[in-house]
């Protein structure tokens, strides 16, 4: 599949650690499956695999607003 967002290039299917930040503290989202854009870095993901980012990012942000 051409990148939806760019159309550029063909999305790669992989797995890898998604970075995320929220202020000014990161992590990462281990081992993400979706199909990842070497030109300009955006993914698409599986319903699945994008709900399962979202609770990640928002448990990562509870835990920083929760201590600071
Ligand atoms: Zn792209």
């Amino acid at each position: 599949m051409i990148c939806p967002v760019c159309g550029v290039t063909v999305l790669v299917r992989e797995a890898r650690d998604l970075p995320y930040s929220y202020r000014n503290k990161s992590t990462s989202i281990a081992a993400v499956t979706g199909d990842f854009c070497p030109a300009c870095g955006d993914a698409l993901l599986d319903a699945s695999e994008s709900a399962r980012v979202s609770a990640a990012m928002l448990a990562f942000k509870e835990q920083i607003d929760a201590t600071n």
